[in-house]
């Protein structure tokens, strides 16, 4: 019946931190928003249904992130229309069926997709059921700029892009204006709407009340320079003429265990934090004064909304490499690869240089989108509701791919 609660099937892999931080984002705010109205199931469903090399995204991920020029092989290797079309058609042909069950086992009525891989396969196991006119399928792009064109599909009701660059693309790639929406990136609601009182965080989190604090991460991974980032920090931010420290650090090493223990190893000069994964970032970006980070965009995202100037010190080939200007450019930061510079640019922010740290700071609020995961979820709603009461779906009736072969 018309009442009857909807299934939303969000389709992520779990591929650094940012696909799955913007799925949980989207379950969440569905919640907040919807209550019981909408049923959310949060799936791999690669992982969970197929066999290689689907399933073994992440571990090739964490793979190929180690040996970059293999990634930028792959990223730009399989780039034209023709090459991923191809690669994807195969796969979809060999599992098919594998696919078709994990997606029908939750009968959704409206798919989200978070990932650059996974709208062909999904698209053709809805048209071979049939279903391609019942079910509402979205893509929710995750990176800021240019990226990778296999997120564009003209086979989906919407595509939301979180700039104005990534529409532009969208629409060149053969979208239609009234598919796409520019939102922002969706960010996760415990985040986008916290209100946090600096000097609360920094006793909560034990840091020093007065110090400025530069928060230094590399990912849901640990990836970058962050190591030899946090000697030369620790080197620029002592102030040897007084014998005190000019600033403390955080440094966030997210699944980077080996990272974490080297860093826990060292003696600092300075007010040192060394931490893993944490499940409470916006706290500590509230802690802090500025950033360090590879290019994610989840975590640029969420450094925008707590108004973090961001230095950026490496990024993915391809899909990060976008993001640098879009930062840069906006005046919300800076990027450069060398430790040294980074640890000058900190203690030039923290000294001499206040006035520019402030500025960016600025420019981080301006381009922030809070409210980016709310929009999506509104528009979707919607669109749910523009299909009027939905029939209860008749998954077990039509003919199936599977049935047909
Ligand atoms: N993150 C986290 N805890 C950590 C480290 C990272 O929750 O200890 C989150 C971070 O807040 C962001 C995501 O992981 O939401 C990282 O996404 P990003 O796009 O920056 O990089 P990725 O890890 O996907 O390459």
């Amino acid at each position: 019946g018309a009442d009857r609660t909807k299934n939303v099937l969000i389709l992520m892999s779990d591929t650094g931190g940012g696909h799955r931080a913007s799925a949980e984002a989207i379950r969440d705010a569905f919640k907040m928003e919807f209550g019981d109205e909408y049923r959310i199931f949060v799936k791999d469903v690669w992982k969970e249904y197929t066999g290689w090399p689907l399933n073994d995204m992440e571990n090739q991920y964490k793979f190929m992130v180690k040996h970059v020029q293999l990634w930028s092989v792959a990223f730009h290797g399989t780039s034209p229309r023709w090459i991923h079309g191809v690669y994807l058609a195969a796969i979809a042909a060999f599992y098919a069926k594998e696919v078709e069950a994990g997606l029908m086992e939750y009968k959704p009525d409206i798919i989200i997709s978070v990932h650059p891989l996974m709208q062909h396969i999904p698209l053709w196991v809805l048209k071979w059921q049939g279903l391609q006119k019942k079910v509402i399928f979205v893509t929710v792009i995750t990176d800021l700029n240019t990226c990778h064109r296999t997120w564009f599909h003209p086979g989906v009701k919407r595509c939301y892009c979180p700039s104005q660059e990534v529409s532009k693309r969208a629409l060149l790639d053969r979208l239609e204006p009234n598919q796409v929406r520019v939102f922002g990136l969706p960010v996760r609601p415990s985040f986008a709407r916290a209100i946090l009182n600096k000097d609360d965080l920094r006793v909560e989190l034990e840091l020093d009340p007065v110090l400025p604090a530069v928060l230094l991460m590399g990912g849901g991974e640990g990836m970058g320079p962050v190591k030899k980032t946090a000697k030369a920090l620790a080197e620029s931010l002592f102030d040897k003429e007084n014998n005190k420290p000019l600033g403390q650090m955080v440094v966030i090493c997210g699944r980077n265990k080996a990272l974490a223990s080297s860093l826990e190893s060292l003696e600092w000069k300075i007010p040192v934090k060394v931490r893993g994964f944490e499940t409470q970032m916006q706290k500590w970006m509230g802690a802090c004064d500025c950033i360090i980070t590879k290019a994610g965009p989840g975590t640029i995202a969420e450094a925008l909304i707590r108004g973090l100037p961001i230095i950026l010190n490496d990024y993915i080939p391809g899909q990060e490499k976008g993001n640098v200007p879009y930062v840069v450019e906006n005046g919300a930061g800076v990027f450069t690869r060398s430790p040294k510079e980074t640890a000058r640019i900190v203690a030039g922010w923290f000294s001499t240089n206040s006035d520019e740290l402030k500025k960016m700071s600025q420019n981080s609020l301006k381009l922030a989108q809070p409210e980016a995961v709310f929009d999506i979820v509104r528009d979707i709603h919607d669109l749910a509701g523009q299909r009027g009461p939905l029939a209860d779906l008749p998954y077990d009736l039509t003919p199936s791919f599977t049935n047909l072969i």
